[in-house]
Parts: structure tokens; C-alpha cells; sequence
């Protein structure tokens, strides 16, 4: 029987999709990003393993929460590295009549994670910078990963929400909110845009774990800066 390795669960989250969610952050991630406020997730042997029947059982204590629109989230880290295991528990999920959603980075797209995509009622999606140069130097591949991921959701005609932490000094401009806008606009399979403020309360994770958090020098948005980047978002 598959099992998968989870970090933690967030029982009633409500800024993981829709909804009231159960939200289930996996272990294990391909990337490295400068702003990752989860570094504690990134290595596979930690964690701690489960079965897709084991999560689903979690889930249903909580399913008269959910009403019509909340569900469960697999997040992390990065659900894709454990395509499989996420399947399995997408596919209870569906059995059972639990909304799935799926927040990621887009950056890996094998026949595994087409398989789970079929089992998947929303994609939260992750573009993180608006060009290449960025991407390889603050995330850790090319921006073409995830804007092909994106083209497949639109294939298959997965609901998506776009969402980008907004970092001072490197993403915080009109010019990367036109990005998204130019996105939205090309895949009719988007239907939602948001905008997070990039946070620094995970030093204290870096600090424990002995390494370095490559943003630490970096603000956080000065106040008003995410009302006036979210008026740009049509
Ligand atoms: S994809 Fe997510 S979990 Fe992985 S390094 Fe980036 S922010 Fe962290």
C-alpha cells in the first residue's frame, strides 16, 4: 500500500481555496526558493508516513465544516514530488463527495501528476516571478515549467487560481501584475488572481534549522502596496 510522508495538517484552513479546508502540507520539494516560508518541509526523510485512508478518515471528522465549497488542500512543500500517494487521496476524496484542490508550484508535469490532475477540482498555482532570469535565480527552474503546467490545466479545463507572493524589490511592480493579467486573459481555465504578502515569521524556522533564509534582508510590503497591486488585477 502506498503511503506518503506529511509535515503537518491544518484542520480548518481558510486561505488555501475555497472554502472551509482541511489542508494537508506534504513533504518534500524539487525547488529551492528564496522566499519559502517552509524550509522544514523540503527533506524527504523527515515527516512523518501515512496512508491515503489514514488522511481520508482525518478529513471526514471535519466534513460538516466544508459546506458546498471547502474541501481538502494537499500543499507543502510540493504535493507533485508525491503525485502518486496525492492521487490515491484525491481519488478517496471524490468517492466520498470531498472537494480537492491542489496548491503548487506547477513544476513538475509527468504522467503521474496527469493521472492526479484528473481527480483534482481546482489547482492553486504558484508563478512566482514574471520572467526567467528569476526564476532560475530565486526559485530554482525556468519560468517555462510552470506556464506549461499551466497550458495543460487549460487543456483539461482544471479551474485555477493564480496566486504570487508579492516581494519588495523584486516582484512588487505594475509590470508583474500585467504579467498575470496577460495570463488570466490567454487561459480561459483562470478564474481567480490573488495576491499574498511576502512574510518574514519563518526566519525563526531557518534560524532553528541552521541556514541561511536567503530573504532575510528583504521588507515586507509597505503598507497599501498590496491594496494598490490588487487594483491592477482584472
Ligand atoms: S515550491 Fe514552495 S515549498 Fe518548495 S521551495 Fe518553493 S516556496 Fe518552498
Amino acid at each position: 500500500m502506498i503511503k506518503g510522508r506529511i509535515h503537518s495538517f491544518q484542520s480548518l484552513g481558510t486561505v488555501d481555496g475555497p472554502g472551509i479546508r482541511f489542508v494537508v502540507f506534504m513533504q518534500g520539494c524539487n525547488l529551492r526558493c528564496g522566499c519559502c516560508h517552509n524550509p522544514d518541509t523540503w527533506d524527504m526523510t523527515q515527516g512523518k508516513e501515512y496512508t491515503a485512508e489514514e488522511i481520508l478518515s482525518k478529513v471526514l471528522r471535519f466534513r460538516e465544516y466544508f459546506g458546498e465549497k471547502g474541501g481538502i488542500t494537499l500543499s507543502g512543500g510540493e504535493p507533485l514530488v508525491q503525485s502518486d500517494f496525492a492521487y490515491e487521496v484525491f481519488r478517496l476524496c471524490h468517492e466520498n463527495g470531498i472537494n480537492t484542490c491542489l496548491d503548487t508550484s506547477g513544476s513538475i508535469l509527468n504522467d503521474s501528476v496527469k493521472k492526479l490532475l484528473t481527480v483534482t477540482d481546482r489547482v492553486l498555482l504558484d508563478i512566482k516571478y514574471a520572467d526567467d532570469e528569476s526564476y532560475h535565480k530565486y526559485v530554482g527552474c525556468s519560468l517555462e515549467k510552470p506556464l506549461e503546467f499551466l497550458s495543460y490545466l487549460n487543456e483539461q479545463s482544471v479551474p485555477v487560481t493564480l496566486r504570487q507572493v508579492i516581494i519588495p524589490t523584486l516582484n512588487d511592480t505594475a509590470k508583474n501584475i500585467f504579467f498575470l493579467n496577460k495570463l488570466s486573459k490567454k487561459y480561459s481555465c483562470i478564474d481567480k488572481t490573488e495576491l499574498l504578502p511576502f512574510r518574514k515569521i519563518c526566519q525563526v524556522k531557518y534560524d532553528e534549522m541552521k541556514i541561511d533564509f536567503p530573504f532575510r534582508d528583504i521588507p515586507v510590503p509597505i503598507k497599501g502596496k498590496m491594496d494598490e497591486l490588487n487594483k491592477l488585477i482584472n
